[in-house]
């Protein structure tokens, strides 16, 4: 006689599914509703959370609803709320509502990306979407378009392949500007980093550019402190001549190229070996989907196409993993998918021109208030500012307006001085959240 197995009435019963379904559907629009009223920037100290959780995993199966209340009970506390609208720190982000309902069809068809015949619709959804993206932000028709899960995983994808072009040039170049996932990407290909210094603009200068030893130069549009865009023409120029790779970054910045008007800041970016976009930092999709493109899909064969018997096909289709190096994805195209068909050209476009209105809004406020001063051109939905004073007294402003729970700002460091970044990036941020975070700032530099 076999084994018997009980099923548990809560873990699996297709009824008592279709009822937790809901009510974590409920949860998240119940969430999403308040979310605004909640302290933006986790309140607790380092180990609460741990110390709230059991030791022990459960040894009974517990129902789903288990799950939810301890959300509320022992996780709310914990989290610092990317959803909230008065998130202005690192780059705002948003998970918009046709991106959140997408999440629950990926995970509930969990397919397993691996091979174009293991789903198909997978492989050709990502190549189409990411067809309709590079339309949408203007890149040239003919690149390849994959997905992958951070810019930082782009960013080793795309040098891996300039790398294994050039094997004899170990240096990668980019701008003392550049995203510190270039430098993680350098270190683990075992590439040298040469920092190639700034203009007063943070802009790279390509006249101090040295490509001989070069197999990659990484140019960045919107660099994560002061949102500065590299001179790309005359940096693409330069890698033309040396037969070096250009990697464009444009994690942040790129989804901004929907828009006409932002486009001049793009120039040259169509001539650029790979570049990676990041839709789940300013386009409304959930985190993860960082988008990269490619004109030279040959290379990025050449270094990850291995394909082991157990893998082998006999339809003549190529799969995605042949062109990066994770085997197995996630059906994250559906995402994009879900939020380019539920917002449109023109619904994102209205998103991030307002985001350009507020951010020109806040920097106004800030250029006619006596005693602050706006530190680096503003081209995107990120101002750089700060209290005239001391580094000590910026520092201590941020920890006050941060610690109030109604805003969360970060920092950088420009021209070796302490500066507060207010990035504007959220569907959900309205007029009155950026009022309330000026009056913040200025609330608590009274209080100081
Ligand atoms: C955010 C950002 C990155 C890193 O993005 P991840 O997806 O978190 O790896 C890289 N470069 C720039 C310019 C960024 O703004």
């Amino acid at each position: 006689m076999g084994v018997r197995i009980t099923p548990d009435p809560h873990t699996v019963s297709p009824s008592s599914f279709r009822e937790d379904g809901a009510l974590a559907l409920d949860w998240v629009a119940s969430y999403l509703e308040r979310v605004g009223e909640l302290p933006v920037l986790s309140q607790v100290e380092p180990g609460a959370i741990r110390a709230a959780l059991p030791s022990s995993p459960p040894d009974r199966p517990e129902p789903f609803s288990a799950v939810l209340d301890d959300l509320d009970r022992v996780l709310m506390p914990g989290l610092t709320h990317s959803q909230h609208p008065r998130w202005f720190s690192y780059f705002a982000i948003t998970g918009s509502e046709p991106s959140i309902l997408a999440e629950l069809l990926i995970a509930g068809l969990n397919q397993l990306g691996i091979l174009w015949r293991t789903s198909p619709a997978l492989q050709e959804l990502e190549e189409v979407t990411l067809q309709w993206l590079a339309e949408l932000l203007g890149l040239p028709p003919g690149l390849r378009g994959q997905i992958e899960d951070t810019a930082s995983t782009s960013t080793v994808v795309a040098l891996a392949a300039a790398r294994s072009l050039a094997p004899d040039r170990r240096v990668v170049l980019c701008s003392e500007q550049a995203h510190s996932s270039v430098d993680k990407a350098a270190r683990l290909l075992e590439l040298e980093l040469w920092k190639v210094p700034v203009d007063d603009e943070f802009r790279l200068r390509p006249d101090l550019l040295d490509l001989d030893d070069a197999c990659a130069a990484v140019a960045t549009i919107g660099t994560t402190g002061p949102g500065s865009v590299d001179p790309v023409p005359a940096i693409a120029d330069a890698c033309e001549r040396a037969g070096t790779w250009l990697h464009v970054d444009a994690a942040y910045a790129g989804s901004a190229a929907i828009c006409s008007e932002l486009r001049h800041h793009f120039a040259g970016w169509e001539r650029a070996d790979s570049v990676v976009v990041n839709p789940h930092k300013w386009l409304g999709v959930t985190l993860d989907c960082s988008t990269l493109w490619t004109r030279r899909p040959d290379v990025l064969r050449a270094t990850f196409g291995h394909v082991p018997e157990y893998l082998r096909a006999d339809e003549d289709v190529g799969s995605i993993s042949e062109y990066t190096q994770a085997l197995g994805r996630r059906f994250r195209a559906l995402k994009l998918w879900a939020v380019l068909r539920c917002h449109g050209r023109s619904g994102l476009q209205e998103r991030l021109r307002e985001h350009m209105r507020l951010a020109a809004l806040f920097e106004s406020w800030v250029q006619a208030e006596l005693g602050w001063e706006v530190v680096a051109p503003r081209h995107f939905s990120l101002v750089c500012f700060r209290r005239v004073g001391s580094d000590e007294d910026n520092e201590r402003l941020l920890e006050r307006a941060n610690a109030s729970g109604e805003v969360f700002l970060s920092h950088t460091r420009l021209d070796d001085r302490f500066v507060l970044r207010l990035a504007i990036g959220s569907f959900r941020t309205t007029e009155d959240d950026v009022r309330l975070a000026w009056d913040v700032l200025k609330r608590e530099t009274a209080a100081l």
